[in-house]
């Protein structure tokens, strides 16, 4: 008998499969199951056009069976089987779609991890196994084939019996090794549980003789093992099915069997698109951060299948960073199972259903919005940081596409409101969106340089979220509104009258000013007239680009240690402590000194900055107090 050589494209994967490190060689069987499933396809494809063949669907379906004794594994499949010919054009040549994803990944790199993750095909086989025989007879045919390869020598075709149509592929399993247990794949259990993980929608039943225990007949505390077969995949997938059947629970149950979180999703979204590219998906917005969602450690992406084969765990592609919260997964048709992870970022199909998520997302989101508030705050609670975020990152790219989901909390309304209600509610003659940055609600509510912005009855955004004043900057404006902070330097509602009025006050006591900044030396580079100070003596701002909140949280992050925003000291010149400046100006220079730094120390300390030097502090309190 003579002994084919394998064609050298496929002796070089073979010799991958049989020399592999991979860790994840459980995915041979999803490559076998999912053969044998073609082959079923192609005998029900052929007897939608032939009317002499009948599709009985009873009579199709995959047999794993395992055979501990003589370490032999078994899939068996009714599907269309081979011809010798076909023996030899399929099984001794790589198949076209696995060709050329192997190429490519087989010179990269990380060629390895990626052979665990996609299609290979029914090389894989040799994973697991020393030999692997393959006896098939082919639909129309009177002869059955057996192939039959150790893999390294090439492989050999002979004529054998076999009752059936279909094909049986038979792996002789390789022994344990110290570092590898191969005996893994001849337990039922485990069997079970890789044909559910990978194969659990193939549209056929996958049986298998599974053994369980049960009580003796006529006997009460007698057990006896019994073998029965039963069906392991749950065939239709709840993605497949149509939505009117489907309860909320039936999603639910769905997203914990999938373990894609422990909360209960606020939302699930179900799209079947059937046109020019044709998919399904089930996405979930979930209710809670999950622990590592802020961390580097977290990995976004949604599950990918092909027709009912599972590809991929988490495909990024599939999701932009600003919904990386999104859960699910999508399953097309028009993607092959023999696609790598270099080939499916250039995939258009890939592209164009990520498009397509990305759109259905949003706008899902905006229907929660508006029609569901609640449910959208507590949402917003959850993630709203990563929409900010997302505004802000790639230099602005994403802002249009998610202004319109951002929510800040309201002075007004003493709750979160979106721009939109924020710019519909502006009087007339209000010609910013203001903000204020702080701590806490709380804190900012009492920050004097909101008063003059509240006391013109206009509404002020707070922002309590790091990000949110540097989302605000990408930004710059909302339909055509400036964002301004309190604590800017001309606040836009000043009328000509008062800018005069400031304008003589601040040159009434330039001298006293000048003396003041002396004092302060190079902590601030101004003193200056309030225009927005009613009730408190003082407060610092901040000149330029950088303000004070900003200062405080580029300070946090490593290597930003000189960041500083330029403070000017705002005087209010209506307040009776003025009088006691200006007095101490024209008498006592050396109160005039004490005065002057208590009040900037106060002003650090109402903006949450600190001290820099807390005993000189309470020092000069003791010495006003004497
Ligand atoms: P792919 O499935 O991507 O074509 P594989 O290496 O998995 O590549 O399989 C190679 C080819 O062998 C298949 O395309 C098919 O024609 C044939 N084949 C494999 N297994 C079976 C089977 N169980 N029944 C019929 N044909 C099969
Ligand atoms: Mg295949």
């Amino acid at each position: 008998m003579e002994t084919k050589q394998f064609q050298a494209e496929s002796k070089r994967l073979l010799d991958m499969m049989i020399h592999s490190i991979y860790t994840q060689k459980e995915i041979f069987l999803r490559e076998l199951i999912s053969n044998a499933s073609d082959a079923i396809d192609k005998i029900y494809y052929k007897a939608l056009t032939d009317e002499n063949l009948s599709f009985d669907k009873e009579r199709y379906y995959i047999n794993v069976a395992a055979d501990k004794k003589n370490r032999l594994l078994k899939i068996t499949d009714t599907g269309i089987g081979m011809t010798a010919e076909e023996l030899e054009n399929n099984l001794g040549t790589i198949a076209k779609s696995g060709s050329l994803a192997f190429k490519t990944e087989n010179e990269s790199k990380d060629g390895h991890e990626i052979i665990g993750q996609f299609g290979v095909g029914f090389y894989a086989a040799f994973m697991v196994a020393d030999v692997v025989t393959v006896i098939s007879k082919a639909l129309g045919s009177d002869q059955a084939y057996k192939w039959e390869s150790n893999g390294a020598e090439g492989y050999t075709i002979t004529p054998c019996e076999k009752d059936t149509v279909g094909t049986e592929i038979i792996l002789k399993i390789k022994e344990n090794t110290e570092e590898e247990n191969y005996d893994e794949f001849l337990e039922e259990y485990r069997l079970k549980s890789i044909i559910k993980k990978y194969s659990d929608f193939i549209r056929y039943p996958i049986k298998m003789d599974v053994t369980s225990r049960r009580l003796k007949e006529g006997s009460e505390n007698e057990y006896e093992d019994f073998v029965e077969e039963q069906v392991i995949n749950s065939m239709v997938p709840i993605w497949r099915k149509n939505k009117k059947e489907l309860t909320d629970e039936d999603y639910q149950n769905f997203y914990s069997e999938k373990r894609y979180g422990f909360d209960k999703p606020i939302k699930h979204i179900h799209i079947s698109v059937d046109g020019a590219i044709r998919y399904n998906a089930i996405l979930y917005i979930p209710e809670k951060t999950p622990f590592d969602f802020y961390s580097p450690e977290y990995e976004k992406g949604l599950e990918l299948y092909s027709n009912g084969v599972l590809i991929m765990n988490k495909c990024a592609d599939l999701l932009p960073d600003y919904f990386s919260f999104v859960k699910g997964m999508v399953d097309s048709e028009d993607l092959s199972l023999n696609i790598s992870r270099e080939m499916l970022q250039h995939d258009r199909q890939l592209k164009l259903i990520a498009k397509n998520i990305n759109k259905k997302i949003k706008s899902e989101l905006q229907g929660l919005l508006k029609n569901e508030r609640e449910k959208y705050e507590e949402f917003y609670q959850s993630f709203g940081r990563q929409l900010k975020f997302g505004v802000y990152s790639d230099y602005g790219m994403h802002k249009e596409e998610l202004q319109d989901l951002l929510l800040f909390y309201s002075s007004k309304e003493k709750k979160m409101v979106t721009l939109d209600e924020y710019v519909s509610r502006m009087p007339e003659d209000q010609k910013y969106i203001y903000y204020a940055s702080g701590e806490t609600i709380e804190r900012i509510e009492k920050l004097p340089q909101t008063e003059v912005v509240a006391d013109k009855g206009y509404e002020i955004l707070y922002f309590t979220d790091d990000i949110d004043e540097f989302a605000i900057k990408m930004l710059m404006a909302f339909k055509e509104k400036e964002f301004k902070s309190v604590s800017s330097g001309d606040l836009g509602i000043d009328s000509d009258e008062d800018k005069n009025n400031n304008e003589s006050e601040e040159n009434e006591n330039k001298e006293l000013f000048e003396a003041m900044k002396k004092i302060l030396s190079d902590k601030v580079k101004d003193v200056r007239v309030s225009k927005r100070l009613k009730s408190h003596p003082v407060c610092i701002t901040a000149d330029g680009e950088i303000t004070l909140e900003m200062e405080k949280i580029l300070k946090s992050m490593p290597g930003n240690q000189d960041v500083k925003a330029d403070r000017i000291l705002e005087i209010n010149v209506h307040h009776d402590v003025f009088a006691s400046l200006k007095h101490a100006f024209e008498k006592d220079q050396e109160k005039l000194a004490l005065y002057t730094n208590l009040l900037y120390n106060q002003a650090l300390l109402i903006e949450g900055l600190k001290v820099p030097d807390p005993v000189e502090f309470t020092n000069d309190i003791c010495k006003i107090m004497v």
